[in-house]
Order: C-alpha cells, then structure tokens, then sequence
C-alpha cells in the first residue's frame, strides 16, 4: 500500500478556477500539493504530476523529460476539449481523472493506481534490467516525442542502430556472465560519451539503439556517430581479461529521411546491417540510394581513385621542447560527389578488406611526397611528414621495391618522410614486416608505432622492429588527470620510450591540463585539436608563418 503522506503531487492546470477544489480534495486524500510545474523545482519534487490536456508543448516536454507518473485531469469546463483528447495529449498519462472524481478516496486510488502501473511498466517494458538503458518500448516513445518535437522547432533528430561484432565469440569464449559484463560497459561508455541528452536503448542481446535529438545538421550527426564508434577503439578490461569488440552501425536522420519511430529504427537497422554486409563499420540510411550506395564499395574505392576523389589532410605535431612544429600527419579524407566529404571511418575498412587500401596506399605516398615538395618550397623543409600505413601495404610484395621508386621519382629527402603503423599492423605476419621495414628504414624513412597501448602486446614484443617513435593513443591522453591509471600509463610508456631511446608523441590533445601533464613529464612531441585539427594542404599553407614561428599557448613559455 502506498503512503500518501510520502507523495507530491503538482499541478499543471490552465484554469485556475479548478484548482481550488482539486487542491482541497488532494489534501483531503493526505497527499502533498506543489505549484504548477512553470517552476522546475515544483516539478523536481514531486512523484506525480496532473495534467490538463489542453497544456502544451513545452510544459508537455518538461513532463515527459521529467518521467513523472502523470495523470491526465479533466474537468467540466473542458467537456468540449474531451473529444480533442488526441494522442499527443494522453500518450504518456497513466489514468484519465475526471472532476467529477474529486472524492478524496477516488483521487487516492486513483493516484496510487497511475503510480503503480508506471513502476510496473518502468521494470517491465521501459528499462532494460541489464544495462539500466531504455527498452525497445521506451525507445519508441521517446523517439516518438523527439519526432514530435522536430516538427515544433525545426532540427533534426538522428538514430542510430548498433550491433556488436564478434559478440557470440565472446559469448561462447567467457559466458554468458562475462559477455553480460561487456554489455554494462558498453553501455557505460555510450553514456559517458554521448552525454545525458542522448537516450540510449538495448534491445535485446547485443544491439543498441541511439536516439540523438536537436541537431543543428547533418554534420553534428555524423561527428556524433564518429564518437560512439570510437568508443570501440579501446579494448575493454573485464576482470582480467582485455577484450576488443569493434561495431557496426547504421544511421538514419529525420526529416531527410521521413516515416514513425517504428519504421526509422528498422531504417537504421538496415543500414547497420549493410555496414556489417560491406565490411564499413558505418553507413547512412538514405531512401532508394541505400542499396547503390554501399553494394560495391570496392567499386566505388576504385572510381574515387581514378578520379581522384581522394584528398590529404594535414594534422600538425608540435616539438614540446623547441615550441616549433616538426611534423605532420597526413589523414585520408574522401572528397565523395554527393555525399560530401568522408572520414576514414567510413571507407578505410572496406578500402582494407577489398584490397584497395593498396593502389591507394600508392596514391597516398605519392600525394605526400608532392605534398613535401611543396613544403619545401615554402621554407618547410624541415617538417617530416607520416603517412598511415595498412596491415595489407605491409603485406604487398611488391612494397618494399616500388616505395625507394616513389621517392626517387619524387626527389624528396627520405628524411621527411615516416610510416605511422599500429601493432596489430606489425604483428599481423611479423617476419614480413620486420623484412619490409628492414628495408624501409635503409632508405632512411622513420617509423613510428600509432595507438600505443591500446594492443595486446607490450613494447618488449615490438622492439625487435626498427621503431624510432611510439604515439601514445588518444585514449590514454584524453584521461590523463582524470584517471590516475591513465596518469601512471602515459607516465610509463615515456619513460619506457625513453630508455629504449625512442620519441615519444601524444595525440589527441584537447585541452591545457593534457598539454600540461604531457609537458610535466617529458613527452616530446603533442599533437590534437589544442594546436590544429587536420586541415588541406592549402590552408596549411596559408599558415605558413604562423608555422615557422614557434607555437604560442599560455603554456609553452618563451624559450
Ligand atoms: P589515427 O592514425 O589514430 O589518426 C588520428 C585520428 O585522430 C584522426 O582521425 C584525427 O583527425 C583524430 N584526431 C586528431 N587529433 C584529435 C583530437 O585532439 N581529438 C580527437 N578526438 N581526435 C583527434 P581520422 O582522420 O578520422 O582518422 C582515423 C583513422 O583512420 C586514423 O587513425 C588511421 O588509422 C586511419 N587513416 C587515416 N588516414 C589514413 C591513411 O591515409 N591510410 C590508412 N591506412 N589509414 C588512415
Ligand atoms: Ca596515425
Ligand atoms: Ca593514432
């Protein structure tokens, strides 16, 4: 039995005239009676709200934002409103109380009845025990509202779909328990990463739903989109194990895309699954273009070649003790004809798994050294430009022949010129590549170990390659001094890289507090939007003064 004493009910009605006798009758009935919810303490205190339907919108979004049981009140002056009762108005009200209810033992059940059914429904349907992340219910609902909402304030809601590969791996490898655990954290991470804006669904197994509202476009969508895939790229830690889980996701964007909750989430759904088809990792849902779009992504990688559709962007690297900037990395972006300008995440995988990723890998190369020449007509011919390279560059024959042609054709000074490689690039078919970058490095070409920390392996196990930096992965410097594992992490991997003589890069430096720990404890070189995110030659260019200054930030004192 419910306590009335215990609940606050407030009241949101238009007409004052009927408040006095329903205030009276809800006293009577022992319970609490707060203000109107106009004030949001009113609303934050109480356990139960009635509701007038003839109130809108913004007080309509409050209440449902809020998750209050809340009870559609109807009064006499509104017997004409009765039949306009429509969806929106009642949707989410647990009971229907009428004024000629106003009895306090009819109000109390009434009441106790609404709260009642919202707990059952909240544990049932509305929650996913598991994760605490909405069900498929409180999916819909909420979607539907923010849809709602879209046609009052303009904007624009996106959803994602997201589906974990390789989860009955771990299913069938660690138990039902262990793989219960890497949900929670999934979910976890989802959260800390997307904010409390965000809602955020498990549906059953290993799929997710992402629902992302008011947005200003479709680029705010897809750089949301890009997050929640990074979330992936660290491994998890579960008891002891570390467990990397990558993910597939499918995105749909309303009002580009038009239909109900229901037929959006199974858009999105279908583009999930074609991203996992096509090898993509993530695929927009566009009406009609879906299918043309990411069938042949091998073909598609083969026309943006030949007709250069490709472009180098540049992501500068700041020497921490000279405060110049040494380096850059070339990032590959594809410039597409109508879908705009895409990030890597949406084409390298399958540029990787179709074999493309080596033709263009040439490409690549190539562009840098042009892009060098350039430099050095600048007065940049001192900056080192690296290049990212693929398992599958290292696993063509033919690589270690063809790069000294590149570069002889090319006219650069080798010097400028390094390899950016990850573990699992080195670790792939190790005796392969410790021959490729044998003969890599004769050529006087550098090497530098990317995602440091984020692998299996420990430096141990890669110092048989000839490796001259190790980039510390942005994972680690984006919680130093928030985590003091990360802290004692970041502190490590320096000073292991420095007994093994080795330079030491941090990237993805955001903030001061990072550029001020990486400082502290003597890493050499930084690179993250604090200084510049990737940009195309052209505007680094037009830099080009600021660049041969040394950098500027409150930090970086004077030399
Ligand atoms: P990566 O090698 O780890 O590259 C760094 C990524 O971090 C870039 O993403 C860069 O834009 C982003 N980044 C840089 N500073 C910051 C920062 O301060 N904060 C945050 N949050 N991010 C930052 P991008 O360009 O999307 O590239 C993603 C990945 O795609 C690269 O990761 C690399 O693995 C791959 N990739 C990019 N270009 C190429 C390429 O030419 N060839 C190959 N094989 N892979 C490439
Ligand atoms: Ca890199
Ligand atoms: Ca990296």
């Amino acid at each position: 039995m419910l306590n009335p004493n215990e609940i606050t009910v407030c009241l949101c009605l238009e007409h004052g005239v009927v408040t006095a006798p329903l205030v009276d009758a809800l006293r009577a009935a022992g319970f609490r009676v707060s203000g109107d919810i106009d004030t949001p303490e009113h609303l934050a205190a109480a356990q139960v709200v009635l509701f007038q339907p003839s109130v809108r919108s913004a007080q309509h979004s409050m209440l449902v934002g809020a998750r209050k049981t809340w009870i559609a009140y109807i009064d006499h002056n509104m017997a004409s409103v009765h039949n306009n009762l429509d969806a929106f108005s009642v949707s989410g009200a647990r009971e229907v109380l009428y004024a000629d209810e106003l009895a306090p033992h009819r109000l109390q059940r009434c009441i106790e009845r609404a709260i009642k059914q919202q707990h059952a429904l909240q544990r049932q349907s509305h929650f996913d025990s598991l994760t605490g992340l909405l069900s498929n219910r409180g999916f819909l609902e909420a979607t539907d509202e923010a849809l709602f909402k879209v046609s009052e304030h303009g904007r624009m809601v996106a959803l994602l779909a997201l589906d974990l590969r390789g989860f009955n791996e771990v299913n069938q490898h660690h138990g039902f328990n262990f793989a219960d655990q890497l949900l929670s954290f999934v979910a976890l991470r989802l959260k800390s990463a997307l904010g409390p804006l965000a809602k955020i669904a498990r549906l059953g197994g290993d799929e997710f739903f992402i629902l992302l509202e008011q947005l200003p476009g479709m680029e705010a969508a897809q750089q949301l989109a890009q997050r929640v895939h990074a979330i992936f790229d660290e491994p998890f830690q579960i008891l002891s194990e570390r467990v990397r889980v990558q993910a597939d996701i499918g995105m749909v964007t309303y009002p580009e895309t038009l239909g109900s909750a229901e037929e959006l989430m199974r858009n999105a759904h279908s583009a999930m699954q074609t991203a996992k088809e096509r090898d993509v990792h993530l695929c927009r849902y566009e009406q009609g273009a879906q299918q043309d779009w990411t069938s042949n992504m091998e073909q598609a990688l083969r026309v943006a070649l030949r007709r250069q559709e490709f472009e180098l962007h540049y992501q500068p690297k700041v020497c921490l003790r000279e405060r110049t900037i040494i380096g850059m990395e070339a990032l590959i972006r594809w410039r597409h004809p109508t879908r705009g300008l895409l990030m890597p995440s949406e084409f390298i995988t399958a540029a990787e798994s179709s074999g493309m990723i080596v033709p263009m890998g040439y490409w690549i190369i190539e562009q840098v050294c042009r892009d060098l020449s350039e430099l050095a007509e600048h007065g940049l011919q001192n900056v080192c430009v690296a290049t990212n390279l693929s398992f599958r560059q290292l696993q063509d024959e033919q690589f270690a022949s063809v790069l000294p042609r590149l570069i002889q054709e090319a006219g650069i000074d080798t010097r400028c010129l390094e390899f950016e490689l990850t573990e699992t690039t080195v670790l792939t078919d190790p005796k392969r590549a410790l021959a490729t970058l044998e003969a890599v490095t004769a050529l006087g070409v550098t090497i530098s170990l990317d995602d440091f920390g984020t692998g299996y392996s420990s430096l141990t196990h890669i110092r048989q390659f000839p490796i001259s930096t190790i980039k510390i992965d942005r994972s680690f410097t984006q919680r130093v001094s928030l985590d003091h594992e990360a802290d004692s992490i970041v502190r490590s991997i320096i000073n292991l890289a420095h007994d093994l003589n080795m330079q030491v890069v941090a990237e993805g430096v955001e903030d001061d507090i990072q550029l001020g720990f990486l400082l502290a404890n003597g890493c050499d070189q930084v690179q993250g939007f604090l200084f510049s995110e990737p940009r195309p030659l052209w505007e680094v260019l037009q830099l080009i003064d600021q660049i041969l200054r040394p950098v500027t930030h409150p930090l970086l004192t004077p030399l």
